[in-house]
């Protein structure tokens, strides 16, 4: 734990297609995450526009597909300019023309939507590596702003600013040819794939909108020491040389030119500071493989990153990210150099050109290139095993569930890790569920049939995030490590020291060791001040969660609920915000954040619990609209839009529990409208569930019956008796009764219940 206040867990350098994708799945896996980007809007220029089988396969594992339309499909791709059919065994073979602009758009919204913050106009200038923790310092619209954070991405291109600032190497080779590239308005070239002329190769492609995309090389010349764009006359003079064809009458809408040179940092890990895209390696951008091979970057880093900024990460899980996508790095860039030598090569390279062409029709060696031309043969290092699945993308299949027919795809769109148990056996499928429940919050367990697919026979099936299978096994036997090693560590291994040999208390063993079941969690409980938000505080901080205690009016009570929660050994801290007026939620949230990012490096929220509320005790005659609609504001609107608010908070496997009351049972003719209040309060738990069900974050009602809260009332004895005389247990009930029924929601034993109302009003008028 960092000694320093941070200001998020992840900053991201660079708001493009890759650093987008990083930032959503950062937010998947539950890590705080800003993105600094220096442009001010994004980029109207659309240089990559290939998306390949694999990128396909991962953005519909993300359900971002559907955004995009049904693109322009083309089978056909190239190797160096050679024709290759790319069809290999894939929902999206070849390759898909997306326009990188509206990559970007759809990438931006979805990484917003999941809670990501990025800051455009923000122009990184010096970074600082830390013992625990980096610093981050950009030129803002407002004045320079300083970040502190954990960990930081360089997702800043060829040029990155984080690789200059932390003094990365980035060894390779210098350009010795180049392309020439231009969108031009307003002229007329025949339509050329790869045509190779006497003097040079050109590309011509004319879009429906009537601009035509050109890209030309004049063989032997060699790249410019450039210090900017080409300008357009120059381009204007190779393409005459090469075609003979004059397009100077035409209007650049962009031009810039790239070449051949080939380089990678050594390590794309370097303790806290990582690269991915561009900005990892720098390759010619030929057949669109550079967009895909950052885009898979990031998807292979963002789950990893956020176990490891969570703290439950085992040893080397981060680390693997350099490991495998290192070597992928490479291997892209050897195949991207032999292309750049087989296109832009003179009449010196037609001999090499012909015996490829000719070795790439047969069907072997077709699959082979189109395999690693779309990342369809990526294979991750996961451990031994005779499963030809291991390391492999799990394979689109279609399956049947207990609860219906679903893909593998969809199952992973949760950004979970999945659990695979295609034995058919419900027996042990149930021994299965309960041997994985540490890592329910991060593994999808499904059973499953597969039948006359592959998957059929596989047994059992671990899936990483990123849809690679980490694990197979036909028992149970090497799950756990499996699961431990991709997945982090159980709270109990984690916390192996400090809680070993400690029983399983009771709220009664006011001992902090007692359990620790909500160890490295995070709650807040809305007016904690008092009552039985108070017992909860206390209890949930007793299991171990760093609590917020909310108050309004109560100042000294909230502040003596933290005392007492610190007392024991516990984390608290108070936030004040009236509930029911206007801009609450927004202050509740600024109090919230500040001291979650305070003591945590993070806003993430664990568990919500709603229970504030004001009680009416007025007679139908007497309540009047305004009181009537103060009620709804407090005990209805305001647990809405907390929760509403929340969700940008609550990771994958949050908690939320709304406290409801037992006169949504029982008849109190003073308590209609109060009642009312409660009644509303219920639906969130039913709709909510639904909802939230797919981030696996449970949502439940609570309803106390008469609980002794330190008003006057329960000091008269005679009052006591008859309120007692209504519950079975013939006694009013305590705020600590209460308090046990949340925690017991609130932990991972719970996990299983979701949108249900539970009647904690120790039996009351049972009849
Ligand atoms: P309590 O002792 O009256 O305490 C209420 C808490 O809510 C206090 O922390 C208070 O903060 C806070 N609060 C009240 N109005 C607020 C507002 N407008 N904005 C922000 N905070 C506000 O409560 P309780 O009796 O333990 O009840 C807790 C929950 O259980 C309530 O939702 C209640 O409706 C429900 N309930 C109670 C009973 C019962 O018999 N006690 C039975 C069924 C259901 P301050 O201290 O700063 O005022």
């Amino acid at each position: 734990m960092p000694s320093h206040h941070l200001d998020t867990q992840v900053v991201v350098v660079g708001a493009g297609p890759v650093g987008l994708m990083l930032a959503g799945e950062l937010r998947l896996g539950g890590a705080d995450v800003i993105v600094l980007e220096s442009r001010q809007a994004p980029t109207t220029e659309s240089r990559a526009s290939t998306l390949h089988a694999r990128t396909m396969e991962i953005l519909d594992s993300r359900g971002l597909l559907e955004k995009f339309g049904t693109p322009p499909n083309e089978p056909r791709g190239h190797f160096g300019g050679i024709p290759l059919d790319l069809t290999l065994p894939s929902p999206y073979p070849g390759q898909w023309k997306v326009p990188q602009t509206r990559t970007e758009e759809v990438l931006q919204e979805w990484a917003l939507s999941l809670g990501a913050d990025l800051r455009r106009g923000h122009e990184v200038r010096a970074l600082t590596v830390e013992d625990d923790h980096v610093e981050v310092e950009a030129a803002g619209p407002g004045g320079p702003v300083r970040l502190r954070a954990l960990c930081v991405v360089g997702c800043d291109g060829e040029n990155s600013a984080v690789r200059r600032l932390t003094g990365t190497a980035f060894p390779g080779t210098d350009a010795g040819r180049e392309l020439i590239r231009a969108d031009v308005d307003g002229i007329d070239v025949p339509n050329r794939r790869f045509e190779r002329l006497e003097k040079g190769l050109a590309i011509a492609a004319r879009r429906d909108d009537g601009v035509t995309r050109v890209m030309v090389h004049e063989f032997g010349r060699p790249a410019g020491a450039r210090t900017g764009e080409p300008e357009f006359d120059e381009l204007c003079a190779v393409w005459r040389r090469v075609t003979g064809e004059d397009i100077s009458g035409g209007t650049p809408l962009w031009i810039n030119s790239f070449g051949d040179a080939s380089r990678q940092v050594e390590r794309y890990r370097d303790g806290r500071v990582l690269f991915a895209g561009d900005a990892a390696h720098q390759q010619m951008p030929i057949g669109g493989q550079a967009l895909n091979l950052g885009l898979q970057d990031a998807v292979n880093l963002g789950w990893k990153l956020a176990v490891q900024v969570g703290r439950k990460a085992s040893d080397g899980l981060l680390d693997s990210y350099h490991e495998e996508r290192h070597m992928i790095g490479r291997r892209v860039l050897t195949n991207i150099k032999a292309q750049a030598m087989l296109l832009l090569g003179g009449p010196e390279v037609e001999a090499v050109r012909a015996v490829v062409g000719e070795v790439a029709g047969h069907r072997p060696a077709r699959e082979h290139l189109a395999g690693m031309v779309s990342g369809l043969d990526v294979r991750y290092d996961v451990g031994e095993g005779p499963s030809p699945l291991l390391g492999a993308r799990l394979p689109h299949t279609d399956l049947v569930t207990p609860d219906g027919a679903v893909s593998t795809t969809a199952l992973l769109r949760t950004g979970h890790g999945l659990l695979l148990d295609l034995r058919d056996d419900p027996e042990q499928h149930a021994a299965l569920a309960e041997s994985t429940g540490p890592w329910l919050d991060r593994v999808t367990v499904t059973a499953a049939r597969a039948s006359g697919t592959d998957l059929d026979e596989a047994g059992l099936v671990l899936v990483r995030p990123d849809g690679h299978v980490a694990w197979t096994g036909p028992r149970t036997d090497g799950l756990r490590t499996a699961l431990e090693r991709w997945f982090g560590l159980t709270r109990a291994a984690a916390s192996a020291g400090t809680t070993a040999g400690a029983s399983a208390g009771t709220s009664a063993d006011h001992g902090r060791n007692s359990m620790s079941r909500l160890e490295g969690k995070t709650a807040l409980v809305t007016g904690s001040s008092r009552g039985m938000g108070r017992a909860t505080a206390l209890r949930l901080a007793r299991d171990g969660a760093l609590v917020a205690v909310h108050y309004t009016s109560s100042k000294e009570a909230a502040e003596e609920t933290v005392a007492t929660i610190e007392k024991e050994g516990g984390r608290a801290f108070a936030i004040r915000a009236e509930l029911g007026v206007p801009g609450d939620v927004h202050e509740l949230f600024l109090g919230l954040e500040e001291g979650l990012k305070e003591r945590t490096g993070s806003t993430t929220l664990d568990i919500l619990v709603n229970n504030a509320g004001v009680m009416g005790g007025v007679a139908v005659e007497e309540t009047t609209p305004e009181a009537f609609d103060r009620l709804f504001a407090v005990n209805a609107r305001a647990p809405f839009f907390i929760i509403q608010r929340a969700l940008k908070n609550l990771p994958n496997g949050g908690r939320i529990v709304n406290i409801s009351s037992g006169l949504t049972r029982c008849a109190n003719p003073s308590e209609i409208a109060y009642a009312m209040t409660k009644g509303a309060v219920e639906q969130l738990a039913l709709h909510f569930a639904k909802l939230l069900g797919p981030r696996n974050i449970t949502i439940n009602s609570v309803a106390p019956g008469i609980t002794r809260n330190g008003t006057p009332v329960f000091d008269i004895p005679e009052a006591v008796e008859q309120m007692s005389a209504l519950s079975a247990f013939n006694r009013v009930g305590e705020p600590e009764d209460i308090a046990d029924v949340v925690a017991f929601l609130a932990s991972d034993e719970a996990r299983w219940i979701t949108g249900s109302f539970v009647d904690a009003s120790g039996g009351t008028l049972l009849g």
